[in-house]
């Protein structure tokens, strides 16, 4: 690869980069949305309104854990779960730009240990 389409791939990787650097606070787990009756008498779940409940699934060590969010978290929460979609895009586009940067076209004969 010539110098000129280098210093493009350099650009482009700066240029995402900084997209990067844009993006709020994030979290790495996926949105649940459940509907829910809350079992008192009296409410409007009992005729078939059911409650809008937002939870977070996420990995702690190996091990997936669901947790529920408070209702004045919830903008917030489906707004950093995005930001962590938005980052993991970003992430793999960096990724292809800068191997079209590091990789080369020269091949190598590797030789076994023993030959
Ligand atoms: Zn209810």
């Amino acid at each position: 690869m010539n110098e000129l389409s280098k210093s493009l791939l350099r650009k482009k990787a700066n240029s995402i980069r900084s997209q990067m650097r844009s993006i709020g606070q994030m979290i790495k787990g996926s949105i649940v949305i459940r509907m829910l009756s809350c079992g008192k008498e009296n409410c409007k779940c009992r005729k078939g309104i059911l409650h809008r409940a937002i939870y977070i699934t996420y990995k702690e060590e190996g091990k997936t854990k669901t947790i529920y969010v408070a209702k004045e978290h919830e903008a917030e929460a489906l707004m950093m779960c995005a930001n962590y979609k938005k980052m993991k895009e970003l992430l793999h586009k960096l990724t292809l730009t800068n191997i079209e940067i590091v990789k080369t076209s020269r091949r190598y004969n590797v030789r076994r240990k023993g030959n």
